[in-house]
């Protein structure tokens, strides 16, 4: 069990905030990951906290810089950083533990009261709340132009899921309802008008039939 780094108190599982004396503790990085700042101050902004993030290259892959705020201990990836990091950091699994996925999950801390849209470090924007995983119970703000935003222990958790076969799980669940597809994100704030119907559009009926209704379109309003 980790503990507290400011009284030495026993840390609940996946609480990052000290029972007895109420100091925050990563139990992301500090515990598990060696990392190296490499940018105090960057230009990116904390969603939570409002303060400028911090850049940091994980050691354990040198190409890896990520933003980190240095109160909340939250995490920003850009994209498909997430994904490499997860590659390199847990190794492949061929076995699916449901049980464990479940159990992990049950352990995890739940952030007490509602949550709120946050901003993109980057562009300011209003991010998507989206499930990171099949069954990994952690729910990330995602900009779909810049990154995902972790809390502090969410990525301790995707490790988890992921050494249990959650990864997996989720690759043969995405096989297995490719055809149903059932989206993953979950209502965002900010529902752009269907920018792609005109894709759908044509895509369904194709294109040359799309393009014999325009014509005839045309010619009525031609013979009016
Ligand atoms: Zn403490
Ligand atoms: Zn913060
Ligand atoms: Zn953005």
């Amino acid at each position: 069990m980790a503990s507290c780094k400011q009284c030495g108190a026993p840390l609940a599982a996946n609480t990052n905030r000290c029972n007895y004396c109420g100091a925050r503790n990563d139990v992301d990085l500090h515990a598990h990951l060696p990392y190296k700042t490499e940018q105090s101050i960057s230009k990116r902004t904390c969603p939570g906290c409002r303060i400028a993030l911090t850049t940091i290259r994980l050691l354990d892959d040198a190409s890896l810089y990520i933003e980190r705020c240095q109160h909340c201990f939250g995490l920003f990836f850009d994209r498909g950083e997430i994904e490499i990091f997860l590659n390199e950091s847990v190794s492949h699994t061929n076995e699916i533990n449901l049980e464990h996925i479940d159990n992990i999950n049950k352990d995890r801390y739940r952030k007490p009261g509602g949550f709120q849209y946050r901003k993109c470090p980057q562009c300011g924007i209003l991010m998507n709340r989206v499930s990171f995983g099949y069954r990994s119970g952690v729910v990330v703000d995602q900009c779909s132009m810049h990154g995902v935003w972790l809390d502090n222990g969410d990525l301790k958790h995707l490790q988890e899921w992921k050494k249990a076969g959650g990864q997996l799980l989720q690759h043969r669940q995405s096989a297995a309802s490719k055809k149903s597809n059932a989206p993953t994100a979950l209502p965002g704030p900010a529902k752009t008008a269907p920018r792609n119907s005109w894709e759908n559009f044509s895509g369904e009926l194709g294109w040359e039939t799309a393009v014999a209704i325009l014509w005839l379109i045309w010619k009525l309003l031609l013979a009016r």
